[in-house]
């Protein structure tokens, strides 16, 4: 077993990293830009190391400071987290040729699913329906054409290295269509310096639906169910749910289907570790492949308190050269669990960030109630990354108590200084399609446009 490992991360997964690390006897390493000299996982390290200014681009994305901080510190592995450079192949084969272990697939694996139109490729190669759409990256506006032609609109162009919601667009005719295939491919190349883009045909209202799989390094594959993550505000994840409404009340023998395609694309690209096979289902129950997170997902911590599996514990194991201890057949799904993020965003004024210093700052806690974060009283958030505060979890024996019990600690969640989401997840938390479990991934534009906004802003 790994005696060091070094976390290459900030906020509240740094922190979750940690945890698993203690829970397993390894000493931690934290790295740190400048801004982040005060954050709570450089204080729950066993050591720290400053890496540099604060844009990640001078910090958390520079391989050859967080190499050398690792070989300063003689670690044996890194966990990358996610976002960053955990999903960056190169990174992972930078650690193997200094030989450091990278908690996380391998680079070829990695390779292999790198690029979203390949990956799409891989999926169908596998048996697996994807979205109608192009075969690979759409060279030219002519190509564009045919192809939306030949599906139909409304289609969706994306970039093959999108992520985190964006570098996506719709277009409802060819107008929309040449104007939007333009603007993507210049967004993407600012965005993720690779102006690929593909087409796919735009399922209108559909579920996302992914699936937590674990590969070791002998070539078994399991998948630990799924989680629902149809509550999203332009294409990004705000609530999180396993099971999913739409399989437990609907679709019953759709979860063992997509479970086992999630599986055959995970072995068609010799997958290890920890990952995710998103999909979309549409209202007829048709499910199509999306993409691979290549990494531990925000989202993470519902399935661990379903299946009682502990997910970076795993990674960890899996790294170290661990086979699985679980079969397919030993993953039970027990109870329901629901995760809010916790953003430090204004829901009234646009999501617009809302970084700061947290003045005050009361987490909710009690039976069923899990809150992964990296904040504290007198903590100042940076503008410089992502808005995310913390995760707030609940569980309970049905879908019905974890929402109680997370509409009772989003009441008891007490955070001053900034603005904070919390008020409009305790609006989804009373919405009654929510409450019944019907709901799309149009529900957030639905609420936030309809009448229901002057309901939202009365409660608060
Ligand atoms: P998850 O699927 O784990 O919920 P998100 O889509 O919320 O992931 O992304 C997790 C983190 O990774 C966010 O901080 C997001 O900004 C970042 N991220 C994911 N993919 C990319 C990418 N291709 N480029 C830049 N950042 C990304
Ligand atoms: P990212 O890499 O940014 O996570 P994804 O391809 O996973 O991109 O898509 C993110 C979200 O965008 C999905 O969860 C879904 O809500 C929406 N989306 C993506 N592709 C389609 C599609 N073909 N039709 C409808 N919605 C889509
Ligand atoms: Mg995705």
């Amino acid at each position: 077993m790994f005696e060091k490992i070094l976390v290459a991360n900030r906020g509240e997964i740094a922190v979750r990293i940690i945890r698993a690390c203690k829970e397993l006897n390894i000493r931690t390493v934290a790295v740190y830009s400048e801004v982040d000299a005060n954050s709570m996982h450089v204080q729950m390290a066993d050591e720290a190391i400053c890496i540099g200014k604060a844009p990640a681009s001078e910090s958390y994305l520079r391989i050859d400071r967080i190499i050398s901080a690792a070989e300063i510190a003689d670690v044996d592995a890194i966990h990358p987290g996610y976002g960053f450079l955990s999903e960056n192949a190169h990174f992972a084969e930078v650690c193997e040729s200094c030989n450091i272990r990278f908690i996380g697939p391998s680079p070829r694996a990695m390779s292999a699913l790198e690029d979203k139109a390949v990956s799409r490729a891989l999926a169908k190669k596998a048996g697996v329906p994807t979205p109608p759409g192009s075969e690979g990256v759409v060279e030219n506006e002519k190509d564009a054409l045919v192809i939306a032609k030949r599906i139909g609109y409304p289609v969706m162009i994306k970039a093959v290295a999108g992520g985190g919601g964006r570098g996506m667009r719709v277009a409802h005719n060819d107008i929309s269509l040449v104007k939007g295939y333009h603007t993507a491919r210049t967004e993407a190349e600012k965005a993720f310096g690779n102006s690929g883009v593909y087409i796919e045909k735009f399922i209108e209202n559909p579920h996302h639906i992914e699936f937590q799989i674990l590969g070791d390094n002998k070539g078994h594959i399991i998948h630990l169910g799924e989680r629902d993550c149809s509550v999203q505000r332009r294409n990004q994840k705000l609530i999180e749910e396993s099971p999913s409404p739409l399989l437990e009340n609907k679709f019953r023998k759709l979860r063992d289907k997509i479970g086992k395609a999630a599986v055959r694309i995970a072995e068609a690209a010799r997958y290890t570790n920890a990952g995710t096979v998103e999909f979309i289902v549409d209202n007829d129950g048709n499910y199509y492949f999306l993409e691979v997170n290549k990494r531990i997902q925000v989202e993470h911590p519902v399935t661990e308190e379903v299946t009682g599996i502990d997910l970076v514990r795993y990674q960890i194991l899996i790294a170290a050269g661990e086979p699985l201890q679980h079969s397919q057949s030993d993953i039970q799904m027990k109870g329901h669990a629901i995760e809010c993020r916790i953003n430090a965003e204004d829901p009234f004024d646009d999501f617009r960030p809302s970084p700061g210093r947290l003045e005050m700052y009361y987490q909710p806690g009690g039976r069923g109630v899990r809150v992964d974060t990296h904040a504290y009283a007198g903590y100042t958030i940076p503008p410089t990354y992502d808005s995310m505060i913390g995760k707030l979890i609940t569980f309970g024996k049905d879908r019905r108590e974890a929402i109680d019990r997370m509409s009772c600690a989003l009441g008891e969640y007490m955070i001053s200084g900034i603005k904070t989401t919390i008020s409009f997840q305790q609006a989804i938390m009373q919405d009654p399609n929510f409450r019944r479990g019907v709901y799309s991934t149009a529900f957030v534009e639905q609420l936030l446009g309809g009448a229901r906004r002057e309901l939202i802003e009365e409660k608060t």
